[in-house]
């Protein structure tokens, strides 16, 4: 396998664009969710594409409006790490405190807030290579028996519950995405899949996030209940956050995307498997001591 290191974005997008089939060559943020998946054969690259020397990294005052009708307060490098997140003050408590619930410090120290929002499903029958929907077969395993940790929304085809507490609470406070290719916002980014595609982000092959833009916000915060107190994945991550006039709300561990909440009053609409309608219960508790904390 090579490694590439470029020293430009330009770089960087024609080393990923000049792969001839898909995962000929592959980003490499911190690695710590990619290393796994190519030792496991779950993702195959020929050439890896390390963005550390590219990416913008660190935060600065926002080049470009975040939503309609806010100011942007910041704009985020896609290569800044989860351990730099959590520890500045210029960033909303909802993105600060999603970082610092996550992973270990040691991983946080590494991980990118780039490749976590790209982050794979956990899903056991996922990572240990059944068959199932998302790899393209025509069942989803998780359906079967009893899962406490799977989805309770937009579970109709694949059932994993997304794993990313950044991305609810970036969901949340409505930020917007720079890549090499456009800009999108949070919600853009994520799809969930169909037959004839299985893939639950929207970005083409080789596409480079650079940028977040996150809005000033009255107030936020992020929520999670985890199995245990520190250093796992979330049951349910809430985040929610006051812009303007308007509360959004976000959950992570819920769909296999992270999943905007109209209102408290659409979680009566869940659907959850046999084993994770507690999910709800502990959804219902969060969002409302989340709107309590706003
Ligand atoms: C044990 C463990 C526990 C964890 N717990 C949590 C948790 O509680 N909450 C949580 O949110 N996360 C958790 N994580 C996930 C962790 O936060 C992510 O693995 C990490 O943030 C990914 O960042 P990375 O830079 O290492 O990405 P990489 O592993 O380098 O990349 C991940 C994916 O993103 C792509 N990529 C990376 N950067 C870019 C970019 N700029 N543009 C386009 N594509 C890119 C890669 O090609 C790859 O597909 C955990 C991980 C582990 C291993
Ligand atoms: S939940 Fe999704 S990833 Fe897990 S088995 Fe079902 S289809 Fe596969």
């Amino acid at each position: 396998m090579d490694l590439l290191r470029p020293e430009s974005v330009e770089e960087a997008s024609a080393a990923l664009a000049g792969s001839a089939e898909r995962n000929g060559a592959v980003a490499l943020g911190g690695g710590t969710d990619l290393v796994p998946l190519l030792r496991d054969g779950i993702v195959k690259a020929d050439t890896l594409v390390e963005l550390v020397r590219c990416i913008p990294r660190g935060l600065h005052p926002a080049t470009q409006p975040a939503a309609a009708g806010s100011t942007s307060v910041v704009t985020i490098g896609a290569g800044t790490t989860l351990g730099e997140l959590e520890a500045d003050p210029q960033i909303p408590t909802a993105l600060r405190e999603a970082c610092r619930l996550s992973a270990s410090p040691q991983l946080r120290a590494v991980g990118t807030i780039g490749g976590n929002l790209l982050q794979a499903t956990r899903c056991w029958y996922w990572r240990l290579k059944f068959p199932c929907y998302l790899h393209g077969g025509d069942r989803c395993h998780a359906k079967e028996g009893q899962h406490r940790e799977h989805a309770f929304f937009g579970n109709e085809r694949c059932a994993s519950a997304h794993p990313s507490d950044p991305a609810a609470a970036l969901l949340a406070l409505d930020a917007r995405i720079r890549t090499d290719r456009r800009e999108l916002g949070m919600a853009e980014l994520y799809r969930l899949p169909t037959d004839e595609d299985r893939d639950v982000t929207t970005l083409e092959h080789g596409e480079l996030i650079l940028e977040l833009n996150v809005p000033e916000v009255s107030s936020s915060t992020y929520l999670k209940a985890m199995d245990r107190q520190r250093w796992a994945f979330a049951l349910v991550g809430v985040g929610a956050a006051r812009i303007g006039s308007e509360t959004r709300i976000a959950l992570a561990g819920a769909a296999p995307i992270p999943w905007l909440l109209e209102s408290p009053a659409a979680l009566e609409r869940a659907t959850p498997l046999a084993g994770t309608a507690y999910k709800v219960e502990i959804a219902r508790a969060l969002v409302r001591r989340a709107l309590e904390a706003l």
